[in-house]
């Protein structure tokens, strides 16, 4: 049957066990990616998957490896398939997705990550894993200690394959590579394709079937975007008044410096607002109980770096707020892409300098489309413009220092408004009573404003146990907000 007539999971030939599984978590019908990929990789062809996080293509690859591995029978510290992926927190994820899928199967998994001791994971090998699901550093850790044998895969799969590359991943995986059988099935997953990629897809890949469910630079239609054009030092003002109008359920905040993350994540929380950071440098345990949090609801917004929220299955996020204008063109696409996943809507807001223009450019000639402008009254881009232009300081003491929230920058004045303009003026539209264009449906939205209508409303109350730590931050990230 051809991948076109595919819509459902009955038409896949996975067995019962999987069904059921794909019954009690609720899917119905397999998204384009399973749809196309499910099938060529049950005839055991190799997979060149061109799909960005949010298209399903976890289960993708899961479903019909799973399938697979019901044939055989784990052997100690040799596996039979490898789930290679960029961060600890993908690979959590994915390990999830394979308990999840595999609930009502007998496999077993390693997940090997950096940043937990090395006991668990080699006891967990030594029992016989039917599948790891490992970083590439700490897989080659298992390696060298002599503790995994990689001779019996049958099945590889890189995920992620050019966040690999912008983490300096490569070698490493080329070196993975060469100590698995060159017989085996390869399934290579990258979200864009630039030469470096396509040239390790050429290496690793047999005759593989390409699937590629939507343009690598394209942004989902579910997802309305927006760019605010701000001045410097108003970028946390205008974050909160951002907060503040929209209907947020729970936000992701981007931040391009890790030093940005730990000053927002302080400036949020004295304003009395629910946030959680993530980024790289964080100790494991502090990560996962920042993602728990946040996925729990118990904090509202979560600030991250590209590196720690890369491929992050976090459902429902209504909102992502691009801090920074990031300065790869593919980050903006991998960050909206948190929200609206999977039919869901989602609303991408996008503060932007001056400064950023450039960035801007070439995130609209990758996404070909001019993100619609709006100005926060009060917060533009413009208001700095003039000190400036004439070499004056242009540190707004209001903002800078006392952080204000009032959505003029504390001075209390909008005396710029109905000046113009520069580089980011084009395609803008002013928003008369501080309302967004709507994104949302009118259904959704009643009943959001039904939510929080009846919602205790007073979130100054709640800053004191908005903190993820309840007051016991850890000393490093003291040290990193200071
Ligand atoms: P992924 O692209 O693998 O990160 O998946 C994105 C999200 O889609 C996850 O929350 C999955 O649980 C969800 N998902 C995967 N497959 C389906 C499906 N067939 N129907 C509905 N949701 C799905």
């Amino acid at each position: 049957m051809s991948s076109e007539a595919i819509t459902s999971f009955e038409d896949l030939g996975l067995a019962p066990e999987i069904m059921a599984a794909i019954n009690q978590v609720g899917y119905t019908t397999p998204t384009p990616i399973q749809a196309q990929a499910i099938p060529a990789v049950m005839a055991g062809r190799d997979v060149l998957g061109i799909a960005q996080t949010g298209t399903g293509k976890t289960a993708g690859f899961t479903l019909p490896m799973i399938n697979r591995l019901m044939k055989g029978r784990a052997k100690a510290r040799m596996p039979r398939t490898l789930i290679l992926e960029p961060t600890r927190e993908l690979a959590a994820q994915v390990a999830e997705n394979f308990d999840l899928y595999g609930q009502n199967t007998r496999l077993t998994k390693a997940l090997l990550i950096g940043g937990v001791s090395f006991g668990d994971q080699e006891r967990a090998i030594e029992r016989g894993a039917d599948v790891l699901i490992a970083t590439p550093g700490r897989l080659l850790d298992h390696v060298e200690r002599g503790k995994v044998m990689l001779r019996g895969v049958e099945v590889l799969v890189i995920d992620e394959a050019d966040r690999m590359l912008d983490m300096g991943f490569i070698p490493d995986i080329e070196r993975i590579v060469k100590l698995l059988p060159f017989t085996r099935q390869t399934l290579f997953f990258s979200a864009t394709m630039p030469p470096e990629i396509t040239r390790l897809s050429e290496q690793f890949l047999q005759a593989p079937q390409r699937i590629e469910v939507a343009p690598p630079s394209s942004t989902n239609k579910n997802v309305s975007q927006t760019l605010i054009e701000v001045a410097p030092m108003s970028k946390r003002a205008a974050l909160r008044a951002l907060f503040d109008r929209e209907e947020v359920t729970n936000g992701i905040i981007f931040c391009n410096r890790k030093r940005d993350i730990g000053t927002l994540l302080e400036s949020l929380q004295r304003h009395g607002y629910s946030a959680v950071s993530l980024h790289g440098d964080m100790d494991q345990h502090i990560r996962l109980k920042m993602l728990d949090e946040f996925k729990s609801g118990s904090a509202k917004y979560l600030i991250a770096s590209d590196v720690a929220a890369r491929g992050l299955d976090i459902p429902n996020v209504s909102h992502v707020f691009n801090f920074d204008v990031p300065s790869h063109a593919e980050d903006y696409v991998h960050r909206i892409g948190r929200t609206g996943r999977a039919g869901r809507t989602g609303a991408a807001y996008m503060l932007a300098t001056r400064q950023d223009d450039k960035y801007v450019q070439t995130i609209e000639g990758l996404i070909k489309l001019e993100i619609p402008r709006e100005e926060l009254p009060g917060l533009d881009a413009a208001e700095t413009d003039k000190p400036a232009a004439k070499g004056k300081p242009r540190r707004r003491k209001t903002d800078a220092k006392s952080d204000d929230p009032s959505p003029t920058g504390g001075n209390g004045t909008d005396n710029h408004a109905g000046r113009r303009r520069g580089l980011l003026g084009r395609n803008r539209r002013k928003t008369p009573n501080n309302k967004k264009p709507d994104a949302t449906p009118t259904a959704e939205k009643s009943q959001n404003a039904k939510a929080e209508k009846t919602a205790p409303p007073p979130r100054k109350a709640k800053a004191q146990s908005s903190d993820a730590f309840d007051g016991n931050m850890p000393d490093f990230l003291k040290k990193q907000i200071k």
